[in-house]
C-alpha cells in the first residue's frame, strides 16, 4: 500500500500539487481538509456552534463523506464549492482542533486508503499521525506573502483579510494538542516559493520513484 503524505500550512499549494502527483503516479487522491470542512459546514447548517464540542462530535461521528473524483459529497450532496467559503474557512480550524472530530476523521481516512490500496493524501497530520509509515512524506511550504497571494489568485477576496485568515488557521493548527501541524521527522521539506507547480510536482515524483527503487532494489 503506497501512501504519499503531503502536509503543510494553508495556501502552500498542497491540493494543486497533490492532484497532479496523484495523476503522475496513478494513485488515488484524498483531500483530508475537505473532510474537516464538511464537518464545519454541517455544524453551521444545523446551528451547532463550533465551540459546542459534544454537538460537533456527534456530527463528525455520523457524517457521510464521499469523494467522486475531485468532488466532495456530504450526506449525498455535492458540497465541493460550499466548503470553500470564507465562513467555513473561519471556523474549520476550531472544529478540527477537537479530539473526537480528529478521531472520527482519522478512522475514515485510514479506511478509505485501505480500500483504495494507497493514495496521495494531503492534510496537516498525515505523515505524523494518520500514515506514519507512508512511503514518502512531504512538508510543503511557501512564504506567507506568496501563500496569501496564491489564494487571492485562486478564489479572489481581499489580500489582507486572506493573509490574516491563513495566519490564524496556521496558528490554531500548530498550537492544538491533538496532532498539531508540524513536519514529520523524516519528511522531505519542499519550499515552493518561486517554483512553478510543475517543478514542485517533479521534485515529489522523483523522491517517490527513488524511495520505491530503494525499497525494491
Ligand atoms: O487543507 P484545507 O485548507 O482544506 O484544511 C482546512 C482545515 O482543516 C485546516 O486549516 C485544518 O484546521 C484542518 N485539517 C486538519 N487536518 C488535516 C487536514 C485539514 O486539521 N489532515
Amino acid at each position: 500500500m503506497a501512501v504519499i503524505a503531503i502536509d503543510g500550512p494553508a495556501g502552500a499549494g498542497k491540493s494543486t500539487v497533490a492532484k497532479l502527483v496523484a495523476e503522475a503516479t496513478g494513485l488515488p487522491y484524498l483531500d483530508t481538509g475537505a473532510m474537516y470542512r464538511c464537518v464545519a459546514l454541517l455544524s453551521t447548517r444545523t446551528g451547532i456552534d463550533s465551540s459546542n464540542e459534544s454537538g460537533v462530535a456527534a456530527i463528525a461521528e455520523s457524517i457521510d463523506i464521499t469523494f467522486k473524483g475531485v468532488q466532495c459529497w456530504m450526506n449525498g450532496e455535492d458540497v465541493s464549492q460550499e466548503i470553500r467559503s470564507a465562513e467555513i474557512a473561519s471556523i474549520v480550524s476550531i472544529i478540527a482542533a477537537q479530539s473526537p472530530v480528529r478521531t472520527a476523521m482519522r478512522t475514515q481516512q485510514q479506511r478509505w486508503i485501505q480500500q483504495q490500496g494507497g493514495g496521495v493524501v494531503e492534510g496537516r497530520d498525515i505523515g505524523t499521525v494518520v500514515f506514519p509509515n507512508a512511503e514518502l512524506k512531504v512538508f510543503l511550504t511557501a512564504s506567507p506573502e506568496e501563500r496569501a497571494s496564491r489564494r487571492v489568485d485562486q478564489s479572489g477576496g481581499d489580500l489582507k483579510e486572506i493573509a490574516f485568515n491563513i495566519a490564524e488557521r496556521d496558528r490554531i493548527d500548530s498550537e492544538r494538542v491533538d496532532s498539531p501541524l508540524r513536519p514529520a521527522s523524516d519528511a522531505v521539506m519542499v519550499d515552493s516559493t518561486g517554483l512553478s507547480i510543475t517543478e514542485v510536482v517533479d521534485v515529489i515524483v522523483d523522491h517517490f520513484t527513488h524511495s520505491l527503487e530503494k525499497r525494491h532494489g
